[in-house]
């Protein structure tokens, strides 16, 4: 089947661990250019789905694609290349380097040694250098972080490192970008800054999976949504039929009526 460049399809991925399974049989389709959420209750798989189709967990059961490319199997750092890139739930940074520098070290690592060359193909090294301050100094302008360009990292509160990692991953130009929880435990105000940054990238063409908790922010964002619960899918559709999903509530009113709250805006 031939699927849009940036379209990533996922089929019959499975994982346990020692015996415990994570993620049993879940397939899904982020469409080229679109934003998908995928939501459930603490522990229902989402994190362990991304790992597996990101080449940062061996996946048991599965194969997936990114376009006609099929990524099953490869390293994470193969599949970076390929244009598949994710942030993680706890934030990673550089404390005591620069926003700038943080970044340029994250297109280094992401791409190894032959990374100026995969970036800008072949060009001189002074000019690549130059071609990835300049878009690093552009990334930090779409996540509105240029005003602490050559500030530690250190001194970022906790939403605006989201940011950084959004920006961090956006260094490798890939087509599709997972973000594990972008806005958990950050305050509302942040919370809207963070939607921006996604919105804009949207609107620059890149595609967006969403791993979130906060399930307004899915809904809001979101072309469509997936849904686990214990490790399995239980509902795949657009946001105004998921949220009415009998089968959705009951796994969030199992949780917490407040989860449900929220959820529910009829
Ligand atoms: P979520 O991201 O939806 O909160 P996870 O994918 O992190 O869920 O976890 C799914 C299940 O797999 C949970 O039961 C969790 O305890 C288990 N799990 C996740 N990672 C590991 C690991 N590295 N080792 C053992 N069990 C794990
Ligand atoms: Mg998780």
């Amino acid at each position: 089947m031939s699927s849009a460049a940036g379209t990533l399809r996922a089929e019959g991925i499975g994982k346990r661990y020692a015996g415990v399974v994570a993620v049993d049989d879940v397939s899904f389709t982020v469409p080229a250019g679109t934003i998908v959420g995928i939501i459930g209750p603490n522990g229902s798989g989402k994190s362990t789905t991304v790992d597996c189709v990101t080449g940062f967990q061996p996946a048991d059961q599965g194969r997936w694609w990114l376009g006609d490319t099929e990524l099953t199997g490869r390293s994470a750092h193969r599949t970076a290349r390929a244009g598949l890139v994710r942030t993680f739930q706890n934030v990673r940074a550089y404390d005591e380097m620069s926003l700038l520098d943080n970044l340029l070290i994250a297109s280094q690592e992401r791409d190894g040694v032959g990374w100026r060359r995969s970036l800008f193909g072949g060009q001189p090294v002074r000019a690549a250098e130059a071609a990835a301050r300049e878009r690093a100094l552009g990334l930090l302008d779409t996540v509105g972080l240029a005003a602490k360009t050559e500030a530690p990292a250190l001194a970022l509160s906790y939403g605006q490192r989201k940011l950084l990692a959004i920006a961090a991953a956006m260094m490798a130009r890939p087509r599709l970008v997972i973000l594990d929880e972008p806005v958990a435990g950050v305050n509302p105000t942040m919370i809207r800054h963070i939607e921006d940054a996604i919105l804009k990238l949207n609107r620059e063409g890149i595609g967006l999976l969403l791993i979130e908790h906060n399930i307004d922010f899915v809904m809001r964002l979101c072309q469509r949504v997936v849904v686990l619960e214990n490790g399995r899918k239980i509902a795949d559709g657009a946001p105004d039929e998921v949220r009415n999903d009998p089968r959705v509530l009951a796994a969030y009113l199992g949780k917490s009526r407040d989860a449900m709250g929220e959820f529910r805006h009829d």
